[in-house]
């Protein structure tokens, strides 16, 4: 009878991110397949397992996976890993979970971490429907074109991106879908942890002036819907200030996030935020 493959989410960054049934899983297989092993085996031996390793990452080619598929079909466990987060997300695991699959053996998933969620979830955009584009291709073409997609995608969006390409990325995101209203969250559960939640061209000044270091999860918010005319009672602007105010935003990204969302003049906006700390400062 075949085996298992249990596909395992490890930590993003805080090695305390991990669940029981992860360690025991990881404990228990009869083999460990990990992205990079020399990445694993710390994690490994912060929690003291001994499990044997091997290597299976994007260039695995055909017999690396015929030889991990006989070791199911004889009735092992394996456990797959990537360096960080849930393996298959922008990570590899795909044809080898396509080929346990093929041979009828259990695959058994071990969520986790994922840096997607972790930073949709603390972006405070709506999360009840998203669409998750993963990196964005680099050759110029393809570059275009992906961002060019995205424009009738009525969802938050979630990206990942590397360091050196996020301002080029944000460039691109305000050129095809404009002033939205942007989150990201960067070097997330590590010590130096930062969740932006402002516009595009509000991250864009912020990178600008320091350029951008570690890991980056980019969320988008969704458009606005077509045609919105401006509320007439002006207590809902304000109520979209204090909700941006509340997640974080700076006064200026509050200003700009509500008047891109509501389509409003951001001189009206900004007036409106100005009443609304003078009344404040009165009930002191
Ligand atoms: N499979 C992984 C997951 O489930 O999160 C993602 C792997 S993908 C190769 C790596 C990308 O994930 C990074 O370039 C970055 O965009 C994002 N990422 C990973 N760790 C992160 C962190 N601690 N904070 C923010 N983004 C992170």
């Amino acid at each position: 009878m075949p085996g298992t493959l249990y596909i395992v989410s490890t930590p993003i960054g805080n090695l305390e991110d991990i669940t029981l049934r992860a360690l025991r899983v990881l404990r228990e297989a009869d083999l460990i397949c990990a992205e990079d092993t020399r990445v694993t085996r710390k994690l490994l031996s912060h929690y003291d397992i001994h499990t044997p390793l091997t290597s299976y990452h994007e260039h695995s080619r055909g017999e690396k996976i015929e030889s991990l598929a006989e070791r199911l079909s004889v009735g092992q466990s394996l456990a797959l890993v990537s360096d960080a987060g849930t393996p298959g997300i922008s990570d590899p695991g795909q044809a080898l979970i396509a080929a346990a699959i093929g041979l009828d053996a259990a695959v058994v998933p071990i969520p986790g971490p994922c840096a997607a969620i972790a930073a949709l979830t603390a972006s405070g955009l709506p999360g009840g429907r998203f669409a998750f584009v993963g990196f964005p291709p680099r050759p110029k073409g393809d570059r275009r074109a992906f961002f060019e997609s995205l424009r009738e995608e009525p969802f938050t969006l979630v990206l990942y991106e590397a360091p050196g390409r996020v301002l080029s990325t944000l460039e691109e995101l305000i050129r095809t879908l404009g002033d939205r209203p942007l989150s990201y969250g960067r070097e997330l559960t590590k010590q130096f942890e930062e969740i932006y939640r402002g516009t595009v061209s509000g991250a864009l000044e912020r990178l600008r002036a320091r350029p951008p270091r570690g890991e980056f999860t980019l969320i988008v918010g969704p458009p606005s819907p077509s045609g919105q005319t401006p509320p007439s009672d002006l207590s809902d602007v304000q109520q979209a200030l204090q909700n941006a105010l509340d997640q974080g935003a700076t006064a200026r990204d509050a200003v700009q996030q509500v008047s891109t969302l509501l389509k409003l003049p951001r001189r009206l906006v900004y007036r409106l935020l100005l009443e609304m700390q003078r009344r404040a400062e009165k009930n002191l």
